[in-house]
């Protein structure tokens, strides 16, 4: 086992995906700032004898023992949203490194097998599903509808894997990956104003969902279509974003943070319009997209437009496992326990494999931003409440 000398922090990446144009990062699924990250993680896992492999489904893992089951998995994602920030992901797999190397430090050995995973297409920037990686490896989306997803570009996801060296044929729920983790926590930076201490453990996630909505009307010219002859579908997508705001109320979160006009011109009355809606609520957000999309195709019949309603994906409640987010809580010294409207890889778990989540501090509450931030002290006690909470644990 080689001893590591020099320390990983979240500077090593500082220079990887950085986006000159919205500013901050973006790191998507299998592009080419994302596979750097890759690449730094394999150097990093590999400077520590750890044991590297790519899972069917494109995530990574590096093992501190043989795998097997029972093993003690900790880990996040290194992709980004489209201009996102510098800890959302990274934080996780970096004070999980820097936790084992505090382990080997005191002398630490783990008597179960012990892992960091690296999950891939987190945040569905590129092929609009979140979570991608950890829904393939747990089943909770089929191959074939994760494959044939597309980007921006019109590259499917099963193109872009094969690119990057994976064999999409094997895509697809991993019973053996599974069946071996024991536990699984991953560190994440908290996204709200939710904790006043540096670090907690989460309790639940939000019920949320994505869901696309495509209005189509009558592409024609800004100039000479009366105003009463014409069918923009502009005018009820513009109302979807007004529906959405009046029916969050109380805890309830519904957002429109993409609209793509069809053909995007000036002086051209658009064809069509699709709107992605992110919607997260206690009470379901299923119901809360309900009374949305009616209001939504009320105002398109209204324009002489049509509308078609596509949920992309959607994960209800998490209640993280009471017992191991107790025992997490009272191993840190009675920390406080949070819940989150944030979607992460351990809500995907979480219905399958034992799970919990640490938070470190978000002081601003900005997160998904380039401002997104955390304190050193505060990271620096995240990696501590790791190296404690993996110590507890495999043990
Ligand atoms: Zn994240």
């Amino acid at each position: 086992m080689s001893k590591t000398s020099r320390m990983t922090s979240l500077a090593d990446l500082a220079d990887i995906g950085r986006d000159a144009k919205r500013g901050g990062y973006s790191r998507h699924g299998f592009d080419r700032a994302e596979l750097e990250l890759r690449e730094w993680f394999t150097a990093e896992a590999r400077r520590r004898g750890l044991d590297l492999e790519a899972d069917r489904n494109g995530n990574l893992w590096a093992w501190w023992g043989s795998p097997g089951p029972g093993a003690i998995v900790t880990g996040s994602h290194l992709d980004s949203v489209p201009g996102g920030g510098a800890f959302d992901g990274p934080l996780g797999v970096v004070s999980a490194l820097e936790a084992v190397d505090a382990l080997r430090t005191k002398g630490f050995t783990p008597s179960r097998p012990l892992a960091i995973v690296v999950f891939a297409e987190e945040e569905g920037g590129r092929f609009g599903v979140p979570c991608l990686g950890s829904r393939l490896l747990t089943g909770s989306i089929q191959p074939d509808a994760a494959l044939n997803l597309t980007d921006p570009a019109g590259v499917s996801l099963a193109e872009a894997v094969s690119g990057a060296g994976l064999d999409p044929a094997r895509f697809g729920r991993d019973d053996e990956a599974l069946s071996r983790i024991g536990s699984f926590v991953e560190l994440h930076v908290e996204q709200g104003k939710g904790l006043a201490v540096p670090v907690g453990v989460a309790s639940s996630i939000l019920a949320h969902g994505r869901w696309r909505f495509t209005f189509t009307g009558q592409g024609n010219h800004a100039g000479t279509t009366l105003i009463a002859d014409r069918r923009d579908p502009m005018l009820p997508a513009s109302q979807l974003v007004l529906a959405a705001r009046r029916a969050a109320v109380g805890d309830a979160r519904a957002t429109v943070g993409r609209v793509v006009p069809s053909p995007g011109g000036t002086n051209v009355i658009a064809s069509t319009v699709d709107v992605w809606l992110d919607a997260r609520s206690p009470t379901g957000a299923r119901d809360l997209v309900g009374q949305i999309s009616e209001d939504a195709r009320q105002a398109a019949e209204e324009e002489g437009c049509e509308l078609v309603v596509r949920e992309e994906s959607y994960g209800d409640t998490v209640h993280f496992d009471p017992a191991l987010r107790d025992q997490l809580a009272g191993v840190l010294g009675g920390v406080p326990t949070l819940p989150t409207g944030a979607g992460h890889d351990a809500g995907i778990l979480a219905a399958h494999v034992s799970t919990a989540m640490l938070f470190v501090r978000n002081p601003t509450g900005i997160s998904h931003a380039p401002e997104e931030y955390a304190e050193p002290d505060d990271c620096q006690a995240g990696v501590a409440a790791l190296a404690a909470v993996l110590e507890h644990l495999a043990r």
